[in-house]
């Protein structure tokens, strides 16, 4: 498996500014890019600045190293569960870890996945995980929901207007309570993810 990494932006701390009143922990993810994917380095930076700017509310700074873009056989290519079992032998990262693939092979079919430990029992090598196609819309909140559902360990969704845990990714659902702040960073501290 052929590894090259992007240069610059390495261990760039992407949160900034947020008028936070808990101390800041921090997150730092691995970022693993599929080459044909169809994700490109840019749309990589954005998605992680986006996601980046909405968990700096909850107080948590996201943090990421040079993205690892990997060269795989055609059938790593898109999600699966195998595939992805496979993806992280061949090519371990340190965790939490965040994979860009092309698409999925899972039914049902979702755009991004998240799985951390309690959905993660029969498949271990992919614990502390999120899985995003290069057909995910609005990338960079879709991001932040799926390491709020990592971070928490909870598939859980909210029905509350505005919030990031809706089940619908959309522009316009960013805002997280203080209380699921509170969750995903006491449980995301307790599983190792923050420091
Ligand atoms: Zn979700």
């Amino acid at each position: 498996m052929r590894v090259r990494r992007f240069t610059g932006l390495a261990f760039a701390a992407l949160a900034c500014c947020a008028a936070v009143a808990q101390p800041r922990v921090t997150l730092h993810l691995a970022v693993v890019m599929i080459e044909g994917s169809g994700w490109t380095g840019e749309r990589a930076d954005g998605a992680l600045r986006e996601a980046g700017a909405i968990l700096a509310r909850c107080g948590v700074a996201l943090e990421r190293g040079a993205i690892a873009v990997i060269a795989v056989p055609p059938d790593l290519i898109d999600f699966s569960t195998p595939a992805a079992r496979e993806l992280a032998r061949t090519h371990p990262v340190a965790r939490p870890a965040l994979y860009l693939v092309r698409g999925t092979r899972s039914r049902p079919a979702f755009d991004a996945e998240a799985i951390g430990r309690g959905n993660s029992r029969t498949r271990p090598e992919i614990t502390d995980t999120v899985w995003m196609t290069a057909a995910t819309r609005d990338p960079g909140i879709a991001l932040a929901h799926e390491l709020a559902h990592v971070l928490m360990d909870s598939g859980e969704h909210s029905d509350e207007a505005g919030n990031l845990m809706r089940d619908k990714t959309s522009a316009g659902n960013t805002s997280l309570s203080a209380a699921q702040c509170a969750r995903l960073r006491d449980t995301g501290t307790a599983n190792g993810l923050l420091k």
